[in-house]
């Protein structure tokens, strides 16, 4: 099947429906762009397990809290197109908000459990709640069998479950393991804003935070933690956001090794002004 392009939530509706009429089961996979081999895991996996994939990509507004960064979002449609077009069966990719925020749309209402007030959350002022509007919107416009999602954007990924649960209760969440560049640098759309030096001391983030999970539980937490923040910050131009250990499905705080079974380290770290997140799980 040849890619169809949709720019507009008429013509997704009409092909959606198509879809649909023929019984095919569809995988969804929403992105902003950029497209890199970590987008192109998660498409494989929807075409290799739906009838056909859908790749949405929307840079949308609402869910940065940061001007310069959405400013400086790189959109690279016609390189996109190409080099999803042998996995994907349909890329919507609207001609602007509308397409997307249609005259139906209403915000979503989702119960969240305090897992949008850490973290991400706290240092990125309302970019849950956009976050938590599209994904809610394009899952109501695209009504898939399957979504996949990146566990790079992991506390990201436990909010979309949520919507899912309390709104789309027949999508199925799948979770895709996080692909790395060569020295562990989790790949990101963001990494093209790095120059090439810091695209190789960004590996020092991965580094930083497998030093944890080899590290424990032979030290506690706080030493863990501290010693992975100076590995970073002595790195010219690194700065360490935050570096939390969470529990890997509550999201809650732990200060202590012994308070959850299973810990998950999730950091951010800003290479001179572009900001990069991280996360791994402590135990597997
Ligand atoms: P984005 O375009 O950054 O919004 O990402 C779209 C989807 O791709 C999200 O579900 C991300 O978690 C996922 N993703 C982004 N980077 C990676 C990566 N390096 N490995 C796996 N999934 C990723």
């Amino acid at each position: 099947m040849e890619m169809k392009l949709c720019d507009t939530a008429d013509s997704l509706k009409l092909a959606i429906n198509n879809f649909k009429s023929q019984g095919l089961s569809i995988g969804f996979v929403p992105t902003m762009g950029a497209l890199h081999d970590g987008h192109l895991s998660l498409i494989k996996q929807a075409k290799a397990n739906n009838d056909v994939c859908v790749v949405s990509i929307f840079v949308n507004p609402t869910q940065f809290n940061n001007k310069e960064d959405l400013e400086k979002y790189p959109i690279t449609h016609e390189a996109d197109k190409a080099f999803i077009d042998k996995f994907c069966d349909l890329v919507f990719i609207p001609r602007g908000e509308k397409e997307v925020y249609t005259s139906d749309y209403i915000p979503a209402e989702i119960e969240l459990n305090g897992v949008d007030k850490v973290m991400e959350g706290e240092k990125r002022p309302g970019h849950f709640e956009g976050v938590v509007n599209v994904v809610n919107q394009l899952f109501t416009l695209i009504p898939a069998n399957k979504a996949y999602f990146g566990i790079k954007d992991f506390q990201q990924l436990a909010i979309i479950r949520l919507i899912a649960k309390q709104k789309h209760p027949h999508l199925e969440i799948i979770p895709c393991e996080i692909v790395r560049e060569e020295h562990g640098l989790a790949m990101s759309s963001r990494n093209t804003r790095l120059s090439n030096k810091e695209r190789k001391n960004a590996s020092i983030i991965y580094n930083a935070i497998l030093s944890i999970k080899i590290n424990y539980p032979k030290y506690s937490l706080s030493t863990c933690v501290s010693q992975a923040i100076d590995m970073i910050n002595a790195v010219d131009g690194f700065k360490v956001e935050y570096l939390s250990i969470c529990d890997h499905y509550s999201l809650k705080m732990i200060n202590e090794w012994h308070e959850t079974d299973k810990p998950h380290a999730c950091i951010a770290v800003f290479a001179d002004k572009v900001r990069l997140i991280d996360n791994i799980s402590i135990i597997d």
